[in-house]
């Protein structure tokens, strides 16, 4: 079994999968994938093990939805903030 279009939300943002590294994981926010390039966010969360290290600033709002814990798995993750 596999998951298409693996997916974290952290703080009401999305993050898609990137690439995966030996050793972590590297995950974009959904506003990387923006065709203006320069307005894309660099805000990025790489994943190791239970760690999460979420690097970087938005530069957009959150956009918060109902439906946000539908069809979700969650995990428990220890989340490291890192400017
Ligand atoms: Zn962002």
């Amino acid at each position: 079994m596999g998951i298409k279009n693996p997916k974290i939300m952290l703080d009401d943002h999305d993050y898609r999968l990137y690439r995966k590294l030996p050793g972590k994981t590297v995950w974009l926010c959904s506003h990387y994938y923006i065709n203006e390039k320069e307005f894309r966010c660099k805000n990025r969360i790489e994943t190791s093990g239970r760690v999460a290290y979420v690097k970087g600033i938005h530069n957009h709002q959150p956009r918060p939805r109902k439906d946000k814990y539908k069809n979700m798995l969650s995990q428990m993750v220890t989340i490291v903030r890192q400017p």
